[in-house]
């Protein structure tokens, strides 16, 4: 029997959606990608040079719900481009 509801494979935005939600909910959840990090084509980093980095191309995030940018701010820390507090 085995000790996880859920394997996931990918951490993209739908797996990790798909995993955290699960796991919300109490599943047990093991998520396993090809990839060293999370977040799939959209994932960035800071490289040596303090540059943030986008190894498979800029990524701009549009919403007009407030609920969705509350969730998905506790997960992610995003530059606002325009809108309240741009700039
Ligand atoms: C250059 C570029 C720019 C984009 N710009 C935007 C944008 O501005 N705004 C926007 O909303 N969307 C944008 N997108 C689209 C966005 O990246 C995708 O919609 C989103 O990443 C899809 O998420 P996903 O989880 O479906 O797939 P992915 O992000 O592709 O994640 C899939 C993950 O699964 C892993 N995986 C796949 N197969 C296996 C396997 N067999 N075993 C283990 N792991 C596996 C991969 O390594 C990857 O990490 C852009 C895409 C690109 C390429």
């Amino acid at each position: 029997m085995s000790a996880f509801d859920w394997l996931v494979v990918g951490a993209g935005f739908c797996g990790a959606t798909f995993a955290e939600r699960a796991a919300a909910h109490g599943h047990q959840v093991l998520v396993i990608d090809a990839r060293k990090h999370v977040g799939g084509n959209a994932f960035d980093e800071i490289d040596d040079h303090r540059i943030l980095v986008h190894p498979y191309g800029p990524h701009i995030f549009h919403t007009n719900s407030t609920k969705v940018w509350h969730h998905l701010s506790q997960f992610m820390e995003a530059v606002r481009t325009s809108g309240a507090g741009a700039g």
